[in-house]
């Protein structure tokens, strides 16, 4: 963090230097003023991209349209962008054309909320002409200027502001959840792309919980790419490991579940996941977990569906998690290759010739061995094989 501060001051001197104005602006600013670790930097500066460019020794044009130039400064990335405005907006999204000015006042009118629309120079000093530091002071979430007109412009920032209250702990201003309620169906105009990341990184904030109640009251997920009319309760450990539990949670009581990765563009990866997350769910709103689902499945996996399936609270959930841990901890095999016998000792017992039974006969066998019917000895499986064998 002080190390990304450390080269973002060197980038700022550099455009000083060459009589350009520049700035620290947006989340740096803002987590900065919060406390919280600064994830990357971004700077504003009167300067031209072709100038920006003909400044450092590393640059990658990485939006150079909307006037940002990537600059690496000792490995480290930082975003410099020429000052600008919005003007026109199309269909409720950001603009395909924007114009750069020489005033900062204008590139920080453009932007979403008074906390992100901080601007903050080498040595210090705020330029705050929206008040976004009384509003970080407050925990509030404040749209720059009218919000109905600002989410109109760009629906996309209604979700980021809900992202917000999940990541910061932060409240939306009244005014500005009002205009989200309001305008919520606008987000039917933005990229199912913009719409996962947002919901994804909603999901894994530290302040999820909180956020949840702004997601429910909001109403905004009656206008997500899946529809839902009701979202699933805060219940008291929300709180989720990775953004794929959250997508579970929000969609397993659907009856197009089975879409969401399809909808939502996971990655293949992403997609096995969220499967395996659901269908635990709903084995688990069916029967208590055994053995056998714990020797099965990831523990973490079984751990979620055993917090999220189920909301009888008189057993506390840390009780409850110490049973399932006591249950993986006392299975006599943890994985396949712990078991006794194998297919050789199969095949000497039964004398038959090797065939796909013999896998078949060892998942019969382990299974047995796993919900505690049989001891792992090689004695009581052949007892049992044979047993089998012969009914
Ligand atoms: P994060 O911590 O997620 O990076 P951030 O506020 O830095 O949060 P970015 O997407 O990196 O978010 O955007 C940088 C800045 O650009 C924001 O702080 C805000 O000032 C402005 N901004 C981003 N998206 C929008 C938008 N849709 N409308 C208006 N301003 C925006
Ligand atoms: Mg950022």
């Amino acid at each position: 963090s002080k190390k990304l501060i450390e080269n973002g001051k060197y980038c700022l001197e550099i455009l000083h230097d060459h009589g350009f104005e520049a700035f620290f602006v947006g989340g740096c600013v803002r987590d900065q003023l919060i406390g919280r670790d600064i994830k990357d930097i971004d700077i504003a500066t009167n300067a031209l991209p072709h100038e920006v460019k003909a400044l450092f020794a590393i640059t990658v044009d990485i939006g150079i349209e909307h006037g940002t130039v990537l600059v690496l400064v000792n490995d480290i990335p930082i975003e410099i962008t020429t000052y600008r405005q919005e003007e026109e907006y199309l269909l409720h999204r950001r603009p395909a054309s924007v114009h750069f000015v020489q005033n900062l006042s204008f590139d920080l009118m453009r932007r979403d909320f008074t906390m992100n629309a901080i601007a903050m120079s080498k040595n210090g000093d705020l330029i705050d002409p929206y008040k976004g530091e009384e509003d970080i002071k407050d925990l509030l979430i404040r749209a720059v200027g009218n919000p109905f007109e600002r989410f109109s412009e760009d629906a996309l920032r209604m979700l980021r502001g809900i992202r917000f209250t999940s990541t910061l702990g932060f409240e939306l201003e009244e005014t500005t959840m009002s205009a989200i309620r309001s305008n919520r169906c606008l987000l039917q105009h933005i990229s199912v792309e913009r719409i996962t990341k947002e919901l994804s990184s909603f999901f894994m904030g530290s302040y999820v919980k909180h956020g949840w109640k702004f997601l429910k009251e909001s109403k905004i997920a009656e206008c997500f790419p899946i529809p839902l009319d009701v979202i699933p309760p805060i219940i008291e450990q929300l709180s989720f490991a990775s953004s794929i539990e959250g997508w579970s949670y929000l969609y397993q009581e659907h009856n197009e579940a089975g879409n969401v990765p399809i909808k939502f563009k996971f990655s293949k990866q992403e997609a096995k996941e969220y499967r395996i997350l659901s269908t635990l769910l709903s084995v688990r709103k069916e029967r208590v977990f055994r053995e056998l689902d714990v020797f099965n499945q990831q523990l973490s996996h079984i751990l979620f569906a055993e917090r999220f399936a189920t909301t009888h609270d008189e057993i506390s959930w840390t009780e409850r998690k110490r049973d399932i841990e006591e249950m993986y901890h006392h299975l006599p095999i943890k994985q396949s290759s712990e078991l006794a016998v194998n297919g050789s000792d199969l095949l000497l017992w039964s004398e038959r010739k090797p065939g796909p039974w013999m896998k078949n006969a060892l998942r019969m066998l382990e299974e047995k061995v796993v919900s505690g019917v049989i001891e792992n000895t090689k004695q009581a499986i052949k007892d049992e094989f044979l047993h089998e064998g012969t009914d």
